[in-house]
């Protein structure tokens, strides 16, 4: 059977002018792609029906399924029901369902329900309604030819709800996908993509048909996702791992993960394992490395916390950096970010502490710290590491940046690979 090709058609002027940054068809996509399915097409378009109705044709022809997302709201720039139901043939009728929902809800919020509410409730009767239980809107499934157009709301939470608990079990039914998508991911730290690519060439070039690999660079990282196509969902996966495995034997040194995750999560699943504990002191990274360490559900079980060390007088009277290594070595000097790691191991009583101190931009530089200069320093209580990292983007990058070779260097240190 042929694959399943699906478009994704995401509708809103905060789209195209970037006010909005389009989080829902990345989204959409993986959970296609989960379910084996092509995502062949994404398309942004504005809120007016020109844009929408050619974007319908065009990829109409070439789609089995269309999924919408945006324009559902209750005000006049959110067209996208009436210009479907026009599109299929059909006229708005009231749904009980949905308008005793939309009365629930407004009684609950204790707010009178207006006009232009009730017209939420009113839905095109050629379509079924995909009931959306977190808010106003409902989704719609209109099906012609053994086609399948959904419409979704633009807010993340309601689509994701929708298409969790009614559109893609729905969609799996309708489809009987006989496709399988797998695929696989290795992290890797340290080396460029044209070094990676070198480095496994052969690998890559005796890779089957029916697998593709992608390299994914990011901040010093850089992911190698393999993706492959096949009937055979169980015998795709031993197919797709015995590549991987090839790969994660090539580049043992420089992997960090064979999985698609997070730095922070990959740190902090180490440490859950290794049964230790780890806190910070963080100068220009502003707490920017607790937020991503905080970010990960569980994390109290290996972090303390992290003292933000700003200013020197904090560096000093807080975490006991001395008076003279800042004087004499300056802020942003491989001393001071050792005191302050020492300092942070004692004060959190962590097994590792990790400290960052630089100057990120686009001020500060002086002749003996350029812009861009970051120390970091792991420590135990039997050793100390440092690093220094010369950035060269803008202050946001920088900071970025920061913070993720800092959570490596972290790993590297708790793996003994530093
Ligand atoms: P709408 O259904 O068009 O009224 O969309 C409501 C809100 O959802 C918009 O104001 C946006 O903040 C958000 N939104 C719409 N489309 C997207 C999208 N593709 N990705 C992320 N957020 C979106
Ligand atoms: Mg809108």
């Amino acid at each position: 059977m042929n694959n399943i090709h699906a478009v994704i058609i995401t509708i809103g002027d905060e789209l195209l002018i970037g006010q909005t940054i389009d989080t829902n068809s990345a989204w959409i996509a993986q959970q296609l792609n989960a379910q084996g399915i092509d995502v062949v097409r994404r398309v942004a378009v504005g809120d007016t029906k020109h844009a929408i109705t050619t974007a319908l044709d065009e990829e109409w022809q070439k789609a089995s399924l269309i999924i919408l997302t945006g324009g559902l709201g209750p005000t006049s720039d959110d067209i996208t029901k009436p210009l479907l139901c026009d599109y299929f043939g059909g006229k708005l009728v009231v749904n009980e369902d949905v308008l005793t929902h939309l009365k629930e809800i407004f009684s609950r919020r204790n707010r009178p329900m207006l006009e232009r509410n009730l017209k939420q409730a009113e839905v095109p009767d050629n379509c079924s309604v995909l009931f959306n239980k977190m808010g106003t809107a409902p989704g719609m499934w209109f099906e012609k030819n053994g086609k399948v157009i959904i419409s979704l709301p633009g807010v993340p939470f309601e689509m994701k709800h929708i298409m969790e608990e009614v559109a893609l079990p729905r969609i799996k039914g309708h489809f009987s996908t006989r496709n399988a998508i797998v695929h696989k991911t290795i992290f890797t730290a340290g080396e460029g993509e044209s070094y990676l690519a070198e480095k496994i060439a052969d690998i890559e070039i005796a890779l089957p048909a029916n697998i593709k690999l992608a390299y994914l660079p990011d901040s010093g990282f850089v992911k190698l996702r393999l993706t492959g196509h096949g009937p055979d969902a169980n015998r795709l996966e031993v197919e797709v791992i015995a590549e991987q495995q090839k790969l994660i034997e090539r580049l043992s040194s420089i992997i960090i993960a064979t999985e698609d995750l997070p730095l922070e999560k990959i740190l902090g699943d180490l440490a859950k394992q290794m049964q230790v504990t780890f806190g910070l002191a963080e100068s220009c990274t502003g707490g920017y490395i607790g937020h991503f360490i905080t970010q990960v559900p569980g994390g109290s079980a290996y972090f303390k916390g992290s003292i933000v060390s700003y200013d020197n007088e904090v560096k000093q009277n807080v975490l006991g950096v001395s008076k003279d290594t800042i004087e004499q070595k300056g802020a942003v000097s491989e001393e001071t970010v050792i005191e302050m790691a020492t300092g942070a191991l004692r004060l959190l009583n962590v097994d590792y502490a990790l400290s960052v101190s630089g100057v990120l931009g686009p001020d500060g530089g002086t002749d003996r710290v350029k812009v861009g200069t970051v120390w970091m320093a792991v420590a135990d209580k039997n050793r100390v590491i440092t690093k220094v990292h010369n950035f060269f983007y803008d202050r946001e990058r920088n900071k970025e940046m920061a913070a993720k070779m800092a959570m490596l260097l972290l790993w590297k240190f708790m793996t003994g690979k530093a």
